[in-house]
């Protein structure tokens, strides 16, 4: 008989949201009764623009076309829509490494590209992650075999940097591993933290003195308000020769099922050998890609026109409002929590209790799903994510429900 992969084997079972839906499954059972609202998970729930939507059915319409009709496409994505993100999310934001359009590779998704990249580097690279962190970067490596077993608080082979209170959700850069891969998400989900330009310079720099690369996942770089904040890893020089950047159409403007990101990986980056990651990223490509959905693309044109960017901003504005509303009521409630002003997650403190005791309390006592920081990594242990990805009407009746929590 043929042998399991162990690398599957080696990943924790339980992954943090089957358990969260199990648990809401088993309060339900218990009582029938209960309206629950959800600020447990990421998924967007606002309908898709009406700019954007038109652009999504010209791209169906073309392919009923004998002359609009297109099969595969390049793997690497349409170049005028490659030549659209370059300019249109780099070449135009302020002092950003300017970006060409073979430095852009578009995907279904910053989650697939990530489980992707890992196939860059193998399974002999150590992997660093921010601690909290999205879950992917962790458990894609442990399929490919560069992280596990788990040890009972945390997988070998992955250096988990610490984001809490006392160092400001940034991790301490003397504690990265040499010759990694290091993983960070600015504005960061599940702690809604952004890092700023100076802390952004230091993390390239430590990269670099540690002759890592740093995937830089920008997913929620829509979300910035305040100006000063870096969108981009290729704001900060020195980034062009040691980051790769994920990104995503699925929060700025909700194709989270419609399935379309993009990556950049410049072509300044090389290895220890010299040779061309760019150049390896899209054999990669082409090996095991067969190209983004063209009608996703033709969505994606559409919301780089300046109807569709201020289509955008307005669903984006919608889901910081959300934020805004949750975290006031936090607030007014004496948590201490951070996030919800440049990005959709609040992620609240609750000091000397687990995060399931209070996902438990909330759930029994507001009937609202939230999510329990641990669930990211040791270090969310007692907090709690909050997301804004809702309708305004239940965000609402989530808050008046919370604002009569007492733990
Ligand atoms: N990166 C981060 C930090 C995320 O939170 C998510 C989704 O929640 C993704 C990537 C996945 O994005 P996509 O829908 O493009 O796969």
């Amino acid at each position: 008989m043929l042998v399991r992969n162990k690398n599957i084997g080696n990943l924790k079972a339980g992954y943090l949201f089957p358990e969260i839906a199990k648990r809401r499954r088993d309060f339900l059972a218990k009582h029938p009764e209960a309206k629950i609202i959800s600020l447990g998970i990421g998924n967007t729930t606002e309908p898709i623009t009406p700019h954007i939507d038109a652009g999504l059915v010209e791209g169906a319409r073309r392919l009923a076309t004998k002359e609009g009709y297109t099969g595969y496409g390049d793997e690497q994505g349409m170049t005028a829509l490659r030549e659209r993100i370059a300019q249109v999310f780099y070449n135009s934001l302020k002092g950003c490494r300017t970006i060409s359009a073979d430095e852009v590779f578009i995907s279904d998704g910053a989650k697939c590209d990530i489980g992707r990249l890992q196939l860059l580097f193998g399974s002999s690279v150590p992997v660093a992650v921010q601690d909290p962190s999205y879950p992917v970067y962790v458990d894609g490596s442990v399929l490919i075999g560069a992280a596990g077993p788990w040890n009972g608080t945390g997988y070998e082979g992955i250096s988990y940097l610490p984001c809490n209170a006392e160092n400001n959700y940034f991790p301490d850069l003397a504690k990265l591993p040499k010759n990694s891969l290091v993983y960070f998400c600015s504005p960061n989900n599940p702690t809604g933290a952004v890092a700023t330009k100076d802390q952004l310079t230091a993390l390239v720099k430590a990269v670099q003195e540690s002759g890592s690369i740093l995937i830089f996942d920008a997913a929620y770089a829509e979300y910035i308000r305040s100006p000063e904040l870096p969108k981009s890893i290729f704001q900060i020089p020195g980034a062009e020769t040691c980051a790769i950047e994920v990104n995503s159409f699925s929060k700025p403007i909700g194709f989270t099922g419609v399935r379309l990101g993009w990556t950049i990986v410049p072509k300044t980056l090389v290895y220890d050998g010299g040779e061309s990651v760019n150049a390896d990223w899209n054999r990669i490509c082409t090996t095991v890609f067969n190209g983004a959905s063209n009608i996703a693309q033709y969505g994606g044109l559409a919301a780089l026109d300046p109807e569709g960017l201020k289509e955008m901003q307005q669903l984006t504005d919608y889901y910081l409002e959300n934020a805004r509303l949750i975290r006031s009521t936090l607030q007014n409630l004496g948590i201490s929590c951070v996030g919800g002003d440049n990005a959709p997650y609040i992620w609240a403190q609750f000091p000397g209790r687990t995060s399931w005791d209070v996902f438990e309390k909330i759930l029994e006592t507001c009937w609202v799903v939230t999510t329990p920081g641990s669930g990211f990594g040791p270090a969310g242990e007692s907090f709690i994510r909050f997301s804004a990805f809702g309708h305004r009407e239940d965000i609402e009746e989530a808050c008046q429900r919370l604002s009569r929590l007492t733990l």
